[in-house]
């Protein structure tokens, strides 16, 4: 076996040496199949958690109540779960119970879709229980037993489904396209945070498109967060989407595409992460100021660098005219008077000193803004003497 198995095998043979049995299981079984890249190695054991902590060194007990804990071995994390048995979801989060068990069979079982359940041992033999390899080959996502049952017992697998036909251009198996159809509106049973995480992923696939279409048909769209309250929402998707790598660049492009929901809206009944919000209002300022002015200095001084590829997806997705390439904000970037407001060469000191008379106020705040986008925007020279000729003749207002 090639790398990253390579690497991995030697925590399968601690787990055998120590008399249990170990697999490589689920994604990364998959992607090995399909010669696609693959992330993370997961491991299934019939050794307890407990009985993994003891025989290695470094162990993170992430999820011990659910059979999981992460192992590191030269400098990699291996998530390593016991062999089990899901009880009910009845918060459709976490199953309320889990049981052990000793035999993989049982835990392929319990797995979602058949290209997700076979295992691999360290020889690279393939445990295959639920013709997974056939599905791979049609490309088909099927639901491991009866898909009505399945995605009742934890209807998130039902966004899971289309998630996986965005990330490999599979299609949906007739019968489990139908069973999500006729399940769809349990999705609302499902905390919204394992709703976004799924849909982070649908929406970064290389077959966006495709899935989308998959999204609308089983109307599954009009069931999620947002959506469920504006169905004309789906109306307005543009024939090819372009994937999006973010929930902020997801609530940005929608914002635009539909602006009478707020920012705020997305981010409260999709429960993002407050950086994920933060993104977004930086996102959405950049495109506002991109259809306003075209791509100035603003622009790419205000964005943070890591959401410059985000920001042309954005506008990529939105059909934006002159859309810039990242060398192309780059260069912006690197020819800026100032990278930040601390390089501004004058302060808030400067203008007490400058206006002695004037009580401290946020009118302070205010003209150091209009100074740094002036700077920023080659309209005023970085110099002390230059900005403090412009601040005469741009006295604070105060009344
Ligand atoms: P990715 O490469 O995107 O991480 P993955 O297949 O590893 O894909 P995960 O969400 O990381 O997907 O889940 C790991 C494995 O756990 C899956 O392959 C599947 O076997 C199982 N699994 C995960 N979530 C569920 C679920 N809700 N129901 C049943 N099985 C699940
Ligand atoms: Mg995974």
């Amino acid at each position: 076996l090639d790398s990253p198995f390579k690497e991995a095998t030697a925590v399968l043979e601690r787990i055998e040496q120590n008399g249990h049995e170990a697999y490589f299981v689920g994604g990364c079984v998959r992607d090995h199949l399909l010669d696609r890249k693959i992330r993370d190695v997961d491991i299934a054991t019939s050794a307890t958690p407990q009985f993994v902590q003891n025989i290695f060194d470094k162990v993170i007990p992430v999820g011990i109540e659910h059979g999981t804990v992460i192992v590191r071995h030269l400098d990699t994390s291996y998530e390593v779960t016991t062999f089990r048995i899901d009880g009910t979801y009845s918060d459709s989060r976490h199953p309320d119970h889990v049981a052990f068990i000793n035999k993989i069979d049982k835990d392929l079982e319990r797995r979602d879709f058949t290209i997700n359940a076979m295992a691999m041992n360290k020889q690279g033999q393939i445990i295959d229980l639920y013709h997974g390899r056939e599905d791979l080959n049609k490309r088909i996502i099927r639901t491991v037993g009866d898909g009505y049952e399945r995605f009742k017992e934890d209807p998130l697998r039902m966004v899971r489904a289309v998630r996986f036909a965005s990330q490999l251009g599979f299609t949906l198996d007739i019968e489990t396209k139908n069973q999500i159809r006729s399940l769809n509106k349990e999705i609302n049973t499902v905390a919204v945070e394992r709703i976004a995480v799924e849909m982070e992923k649908f929406f970064a696939g290389d077959y966006i498109s495709e899935a989308m279409k998959e999204l609308k048909t089983t109307e599954l769209f009009n069931n999620l967060p947002v959506f469920k309250y504006q169905p004309s929402l789906i109306n307005l998707l543009p024939a090819e989407q372009t994937p999006l790598h973010s929930l902020a660049e997801m609530f940005a492009f929608f914002h635009f595409l539909y602006p009478q929901i707020s920012v705020n809206t997305w981010i409260k009944e999709w429960k993002a992460s407050n950086q994920s919000k933060r993104n977004t209002i930086k996102l959405v300022e950049a495109v506002t100021e991109f259809r306003n002015n075209g791509l100035e200095n603003w622009i790419v001084y205000q964005l943070p660098s890591d959401l410059y590829a985000g920001f042309i997806r954005v506008l990529t997705a939105l059909s934006e005219h002159a859309i810039p390439t990242l060398q192309e904000m780059r260069t912006i970037v690197s020819g800026l008077p100032i990278e930040n407001r601390q390089e501004l060469e004058i302060d808030g000191n400067d203008l007490i000193k400058l206006f002695p008379d004037v009580t401290k106020g946020p009118w302070m705040q205010k003209l150091l803004n209009q100074v740094e986008y002036l700077v920023v925007m080659r309209k005023l020279t970085n110099k002390k003497e230059k900005i403090r000729e412009w601040l005469k003749w741009n006295p604070p207002e105060v009344n």
